[in-house]
């Protein structure tokens, strides 16, 4: 039985719930009155429902789909102005136990080498991380309990923490490891981590199944309620996730809405962010041999109509994608994004040979940091690297109340403009600094509040004369 407010994943995850909103939107995907009725409620900018939200995705009208991407647009402009957070994935250890069929560290590939940072390899990627600009990482580790215990990802962010290289620092450090216990999310919590990052990967139970053959990640209720085990631990921001390709990309948007219902029905706050990754080439995983994968203007549709169904969560897009499908999906609706990326443990310092990959996944955006940052600003972006809700402690509740009362933008637009005017001091090549520098001027009248606007514009030349780290 379907209900979101269920501690059990079958509960909360309903597989009946998901048929009946598929039947529902493909019934009703014609139906010019009740997809305007549903625009007109977009327009209020406070969501939408599950079942509401795939009859947009799944609308054939040209005319109505406008629509949807022009509210799409209205309210990433209206809540995320023209920012873009930036991040950086890092690859702790690529040992793993689980038997995931479309991720190339699954337990029998037997020919990836295997390797985990020890601290000091962990200094030196997080040294060239900062020498790129990078201010905020996601960390990555395979599920290994004698490889990667619990303790060891809490020593490492322990040491990116500490490290301080000429002006840069590590100030938010996701985590995103498998599933685990109350117990271990009250440590990672202690940690001081920003986000905690799960990718269900599909929701369809007997999909995951099949995918999962193997290892602990095979239990999809255990996976599928690690969210609930986080957020009791103490942890505020949670980052969900699928894996499109997996499964029929109809099922796995409504499950993801679910979810994003659940933890608001049942934990009082939705998740931080949503990732949303196509299925790509790695060692031996052939993207093609999975049929659900879905096309460049679904992507873009599902972005899009993510934006309206839950306008206070982050989008996240990594450089899975290429330049072209992220140039798409930023204009409707994705907020954050990965740039010079790598892929495998410890590419950072010794980037692999192409032909002998360990990456867990193809990047096909391979783009320099600065060509990144040079590309956004282009566009009209305001690239940003800022940290400060975390740092400032505005998670959960305090967070999202602050996004629904608009006031969030007094703090990001600024905290966006003087984290962007440290990476050009610091980091930037001679062509993207004077980019930034003409962008960060035509942007600073478009902090609300003239008090804050009038102190961001004082700071930002006491960053040009060497200043550092202020926040809003
Ligand atoms: Fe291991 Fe994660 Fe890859 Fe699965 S997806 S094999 S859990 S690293
Ligand atoms: Fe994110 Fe908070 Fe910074 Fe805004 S002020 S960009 S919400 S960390």
């Amino acid at each position: 039985m379907y209900d979101p407010k269920s501690s059990k994943a079958e509960e909360f995850i309903s597989h009946d719930e998901i048929l009946a909103s598929i039947e529902f939107a493909e019934q009703n995907k014609k139906n010019s009155n009740l997809i305007e009725q549903i625009l007109e409620k977009a327009k209020m900018y406070k969501g939408l429902p599950h079942r509401e939200a795939l009859t947009l995705l799944l609308c054939e009208d040209n005319d109505l789909n406008k629509r949807l991407y022009s509210i799409a647009r209205d309210i990433k402009d209206r809540f995320y102005g023209h920012r873009i957070v930036m991040f950086a994935p890092l690859y702790l250890s690529n040992y793993c136990i689980n038997g995931c069929v479309y991720c190339p560290y699954h337990l029998k590939n037997k020919h990836i080498s295997r390797r985990k940072l020890t601290q000091d390899e962990i200094r030196a990627e997080v040294i060239a991380l900062q020498d790129m600009g990078h201010k905020r990482l996601a960390l990555e580790t395979g599920e290994h309990p004698l490889m990667n215990p619990i303790e060891y990802v809490l020593e490492s962010i322990k040491t990116i923490y500490s490290i301080k290289h000429k002006n840069g620092a590590i100030r938010r450090v996701n985590v995103n490891i498998a599933a685990t216990t109350v117990e271990n999310y009250r440590k990672l919590k202690d940690a001081g981590i920003g986000t905690y990052i799960l990718f269900q990967e599909t929701y369809h139970k007997e999909r995951y199944e099949q995918l999962h053959p193997t290892g602990p990640k095979s239990d999809y209720a255990y996976h599928t309620e690690a969210m609930d085990r986080a957020m009791d631990a103490g942890i505020d921001d949670v980052g969900c996730g699928v894996l499109f390709g997996l499964t029929d990309y109809r099922y796995d948007f409504t499950g993801i809405l679910m979810h994003a219902e659940h933890l608001e029905a049942a934990k009082g706050v939705g998740p931080h962010t949503i990732s949303v990754p196509r299925i790509r080439n790695a060692d031996d995983i052939e993207a093609s041999a999975f049929e659900n994968g879905i096309t460049d203007d679904q992507f873009e549709k599902i972005v899009a109509v993510l934006r309206i169904a839950v306008p206070y969560t982050g989008l996240i897009i990594s450089t899975r994608e290429s330049k072209a499908a992220r140039e798409r999906v930023l204009k409707v609706g994705v907020t954050q994004i990965s740039g010079g990326s790598r892929t495998s443990v410890g590419g950072y310092v010794e980037p692999e040979p192409e032909d002998e990959t360990s990456a867990q996944f193809d990047v096909v955006d391979t783009r320099t940091l600065d060509q990144v940052i040079h590309w956004l600003l282009d566009l009209g972006y305001i690239p940003s690297f800022c940290t400060a809700c975390y740092r400032e402690g505005r998670t959960g509740d305090r967070f999202m109340s602050l996004v629904k009362s608009g006031q969030i933008a007094n703090c990001c637009q600024p905290n966006a403009l003087m984290t962007l005017q440290e990476y050009l001091e610091d980091y930037a090549s001679p062509e993207t600094k004077e980019a930034g520098i003409r962008r960060i001027s035509e942007e600073l009248t478009r902090v609300p509040n003239e008090k804050i606007q009038k102190l961001a514009s004082e700071r930002l030349v006491s960053i040009a004369n060497g200043e550092r780290d202020f926040r809003f």
